[in-house]
């Protein structure tokens, strides 16, 4: 491995940042971390992190920072300070700044902006692999970055992922997130769609599964993810549908596509469904499930003929 920055502030210590911030211990940074929620902080501390008092507090002697925050607004509120000094005004000049957040492609840039005007350098790196790939240091990082800076970028975040993908410069990292999970979103839906049908043409679901897993309507939502108990083990509809990756974050991702969308006159019209039918699915039984739940929304709508 080569030299990783040894003093990293990490912004943002939930489901994902509290593990992905124990692997950079794991691999010998000193990490700083500061989130606000009294839980966050007890299971950081398990994990190796130092915590710091404020975020101002936490970046104010390092080369890294790096935020893993809920939305756009949240890292921009982080990086200003919205009232107060933000991290951008915090951290010593010419700090690395990686947000590992997903956000909208135009908050990304604005982020990055931001930064540079500040004397810092930026990147966006968001990441897939859910809560069990940041555990275990095998995420997938989609990076946004200029050419001078991608080889620090990488020695960085290395301890956290499996794969990573220079997607161009900055936001397209974010870019290729929110394209890759509008594809995500769809294929679930329509895989779930056609067990559905299977169902009540009296195909079983092994049947079903045998034919499309090696045939033309072979996807990750059918293969690795499958929502009918029975033919992947591994897959969220063997558990009660426990996350996995719960539909309100499918939902937002299709937002940020569909936003994205929007601003570059892209027809999307499957996109654009998506985004209504994890919206209702979001906000009613599929708020604390994984999104491969939507085949019992389909499977009720059909039962009840709407
Ligand atoms: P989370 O809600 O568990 O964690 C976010 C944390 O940020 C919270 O602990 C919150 O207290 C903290 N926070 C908010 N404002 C803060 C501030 N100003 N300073 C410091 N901390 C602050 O969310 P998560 O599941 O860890 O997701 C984080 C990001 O990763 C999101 O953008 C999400 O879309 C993305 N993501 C999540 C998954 C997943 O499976 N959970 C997968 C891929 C990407």
């Amino acid at each position: 491995m080569k030299s990783t920055p040894s003093r990293i502030a990490f912004i943002g210590l939930g489901n994902m940042g509290a593990p992905m911030a124990g692997n950079l211990v794991k691999a010998g940074c000193h990490v700083i971390g500061y989130d606000p929620v009294p839980e966050a902080r007890a299971t950081a501390v398990e994990l190796g992190i130092t915590l710091a008092g404020s975020a101002a507090e936490a970046v104010a002697d390092v080369d890294v920072v790096i935020t893993m925050l809920p939305s756009g607004h949240h890292v921009l509120e982080a990086y200003t300070g919205g009232r107060g000094t933000g991290l951008l005004g915090s951290a010593p000049a010419d700090t690395l700044f990686i947000d590992c957040s997903t956000i909208a492609v135009d908050d990304a840039r604005q982020a990055a902006a931001l930064a540079v005007e500040s004397g810092h350098r930026a990147v966006d790196a968001p990441v897939s692999g859910g809560v069990l790939g940041a555990a275990a240091g095998t995420l997938t990082m989609m990076v946004g970055a200029g050419d001078a800076d991608i080889e620090v970028v990488q020695d960085v975040l290395q301890p956290m992922s499996a794969r990573l993908v220079h997607c161009g410069d900055v936001g397209s990292g974010q870019a290729a997130k929110i394209c890759n999970n509008m594809i995500l979103g769809i294929s679930m839906i329509a895989v779930s769609e056609a067990f559905v049908l299977g169902e009540r043409l009296g195909l079983t679901h092994q049947a079903l599964f045998d034919v499309a897993s090696t045939a033309s309507g072979q996807c990750w939502a059918l293969t690795t993810n499958c929502p009918v108990p029975g033919p992947v083990p591994t897959s969220p509809a063997n558990r009660g549908f426990l996350p996995g990756f719960a539909s309100p974050l499918m939902f937002k991702d299709l937002s940020l596509a569909m936003r994205a969308a929007d601003a570059t006159d892209t027809e999307a019209r499957m996109g654009a469904l998506a985004r209504a039918i994890y919206q209702d699915h979001a906000q009613g039984a599929g708020r604390d499930r994984d999104f491969s739940s939507i085949v019992q929304d389909i499977r009720d709508r059909s039962q009840l003929g709407v």
